[in-house]
């Protein structure tokens, strides 16, 4: 018989959202008259708005034509990798530099074998798993002891350092996830922070990889939307994008990373050429369906779609937020995030969860459930149809005091 790989049966959590699909389905069981409403999860609700659709729909029927048909891309569309260069990165980066995937997480996932086993990591703490998961599974993450992984170096988010990570933890010769608008807190970092980011990088010989899925929920224009707005960044950072939320392509599945040629591993070798490679080894290019509708989101129509959307779910955050500060809970995130941290000091954030589903029905998730620094927190999440939102929160402001 075949052995386990021993790294899968070093995965501690649960992965957090099916234990609260499991919890969430007890209830349901045991309360079937319950109109249960989710605020729990990071999935899109609404419908990909028509211009982009169109676009998608089109892709599909040129396929079925002897012209239009076209078979595998390796690294994607020429045109789609040259306009998101233009449309996000300011032309900044070649067309090699940008590589289209099925995804950020998945990309997340491939990444590490670019660095393999053994590599330190840090991760801020709370985070989105994969970042913690996918190290694990790399065999990066070491043993676990003390609720932590000892090759891994818990970058603590809270109140007290503004939800930014103190960069004297970070170790040298680390691989470090970051993410803004952070899920899941919410949390931007400004201009200032990034600086501090990529200049500690520089410092430690840390490569950073800046996962920038929600950067499309940014409004206030002091924010950068992208790590390679800062100066040297080039030379310390892969960013992973996504249309996920901000076209509603979840299920369509279309992200791309960006690894720029100045970004070199410690023997100087060329970290772009190895993602290349890895990519073409094990990754046979996005579906050219979802490509087409990606070059539709990113022309003049498809942007005002994508901002529709994303202003759409801002609109739920607010809500959300407001119900939450006149209840005096404090929270940050839901102004240029769709995610809002709610702060229960001094209490369980799992206990937390259930009192909001058994009082609300509303299913949120439990801040623990993203890392140690997230207990006391739960995530409400504004991906939701906005009557259901409305709804939740009109039960939160008479339930929940
Ligand atoms: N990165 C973050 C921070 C996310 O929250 C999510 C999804 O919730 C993803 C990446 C996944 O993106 P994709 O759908 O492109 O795999």
């Amino acid at each position: 018989m075949i052995n386990r790989n021993p790294y899968i049966a070093n995965l501690k959590a649960g992965y957090l959202f099916p234990e609260i699909a499991k919890r969430r389905r007890e209830y349901a069981a045991a309360h079937p008259e319950a109109k249960i409403i989710s605020l729990g999860v990071g999935n899109t609700t609404e419908p990909i708005l028509p211009h982009i659709n169109a676009g998608l729909a089109e892709g599909a029927k040129r396929l079925g034509t002897v012209e239009g048909y076209s078979g595998y891309q390796d690294e994607g569309l020429p045109e789609l990798r040259e306009k998101i260069s233009k449309v996000f990165y300011r032309g900044k980066f070649a067309i090699d530099e940008i590589f289209i995937s099925d995804g950020a997480k998945c990309d997340i996932g491939r990444l590490q074998i670019l660095f393999g086993a053994g590599t330190k990591i840090a991760v801020q703490d709370p985070s989105y798993p994969v970042y913690v998961d996918g190290s694990v599974l790399a065999g990066a993450a070491g043993g676990w002891e003390n609720n932590g992984y000892t090759g891994i170096t818990y970058l603590p988010c809270t109140a007290d350092n503004n939800f930014f990570p103190n960069m004297e933890l970070i170790q040298p010769d680390s691989l470090i996830y970051f993410c803004s608008p952070n899920n899941p807190t919410g949390a931007v970092s400004n201009r200032d922070q990034l600086s501090t980011l990529v200049k500690a990088a520089i410092e430690k010989g840390c490569i950073i990889i800046f996962d920038a899925a929600y950067s499309e929920f940014i409004r206030d224009p002091s924010l950068p939307k992208t790590i390679f707005e800062i100066d040297k960044a080039d030379q310390c950072a892969i960013e992973v994008n996504s249309f996920s939320k901000p076209a509603g392509f979840t299920g369509v599945r279309l992200g791309w990373s960006v690894v720029p040629k100045a970004l070199l591993y410690s023997g100087g070798e060329s970290v772009n050429k190895d993602w290349g490679r890895i990519m073409g080894t094990i990754f046979n290019g996005a579906s050219n369906i979802a490509q087409a509708g990606g070059l539709a989101a990113l022309n003049d129509e498809g942007l005002k779609e994508m901002r529709t959307l994303t202003d759409f779910y801002l609109t739920n955050a607010k809500l959300i937020r407001d119900t939450l500060q006149k209840l005096g809970i404090n929270c940050i995130g839901g102004d240029n995030s769709p995610y809002i941290w709610a702060h229960f000091p001094g209490r369980d954030s799992w206990e937390v969860f259930s009192e909001i589903l058994e009082k609300c029905q509303v299913v949120t998730t439990p801040g623990a459930g993203f890392g140690p620094a997230g207990q006391n927190f739960v995530r409400f999440s504004a991906f939701g149809h906005k009557e259901d939102v409305e709804e939740a929160c009109k039960r939160i402001t008479s339930l929940l005091s």
